[in-house]
């Protein structure tokens, strides 16, 4: 079984790489992924909660959903898998990390290079005027035990994140494909790579030649075609790959 000395000498060979998080790196901040037995699937059921539809037909309803959400998303802190993919960029072993997350750990934990697919809990948006809102300014909102609503129409606000049914945003998402096309070493964490287009993402990498490392507890999608798969825990692993790289 392959753990943290392969994936050092990996990312010692391929000099840069381009990292992709999912859900699983930000678990042991405290926040639950989608798809494990103890993930929010298991409670809310996405075509209620998560799509546009649903959004769209009853915002109150998404609120309670994502009000709870945004609690547990502002008062996390990044983890030890966070600071070491952050340190691994401080040190120019880093061309770019794509998430799918939308808790902003990465940008708080010290990344700077950061492209967020899936959007974030950074602004929400008046789909009726257009207006953008600050999470502090939405926070507060939720505090005064309101739904968010727009100050100017009345309409109740989005979150920035990207809905079940919603387009990607292009300039992100193009970023991504051509980073994993150009990659020499793809480094997955905590992804199952099961929600499209991201999991393409890994097929680009290797169809250019290039080569694809995966951290995440349980299998994933493409366990089958990886150069390496570690089955462990990410905070733990990368640490450990820190270390290694600067030993
Ligand atoms: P996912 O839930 O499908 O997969 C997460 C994977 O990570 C699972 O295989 C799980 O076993 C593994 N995992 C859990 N804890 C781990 C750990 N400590 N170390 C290593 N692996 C661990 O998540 P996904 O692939 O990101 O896709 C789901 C979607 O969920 C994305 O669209 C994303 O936007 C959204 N999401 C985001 C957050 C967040 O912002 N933190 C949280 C939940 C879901
Ligand atoms: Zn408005």
């Amino acid at each position: 079984m392959a753990e943290a000395a392969d994936l050092a000498r990996l990312l010692r060979t391929a000099g840069r790489c381009v990292i992709l998080t999912g859900a699983g790196v930000s678990t042991e901040s405290g926040i639950p992924d989608f798809r494990s037995p103890t993930g929010m699937w298991a409670h809310y059921d996405p075509m209620e909660y998560a799509t546009i539809e649903a959004f769209e037909n009853d915002p109150e309803k998404v609120w309670s959903f994502y009000s709870l959400r945004y609690r547990a998303l502002t008062d996390a802190e990044p983890n030890d898998a966070h600071r070491a993919l952050a340190e691994l960029e401080r040190r120019g072993l880093v061309s770019g990390l794509i998430t799918q997350n939308i808790d902003l750990l990465h940008e708080r934990a010290g990344s700077r290079d950061v492209i967020e697919v899936h959007g974030s809990i950074r602004e929400c948006v008046c789909l009726s005027c257009g207006r953008r809102y600050g999470m502090d300014e939405v926070l507060r909102m939720l505090e005064a035990g309101e739904i968010p609503r727009c100050t100017s129409c009345g309409s109740v606000l989005k979150p920035g994140v990207v809905m079940f049914g919603e387009l990607l945003d292009a300039a992100s998402i193009e970023r991504a494909f051509q980073l994993a096309r150009e990659a020499r070493l793809l480094l997955v964490v905590g992804s199952t790579l099961e929600v499209q287009p991201v999991a393409g993402l890994t097929w680009e990498t290797v169809t250019a030649g290039g080569d694809v490392a995966i951290v995440n507890l349980g299998p994933t999608a493409f366990d089958h075609r990886a150069k390496l798969k570690i089955d462990g825990t990410a905070g733990a692993v990368l640490r450990e790959v820190v270390e290694l790289l600067a030993a």
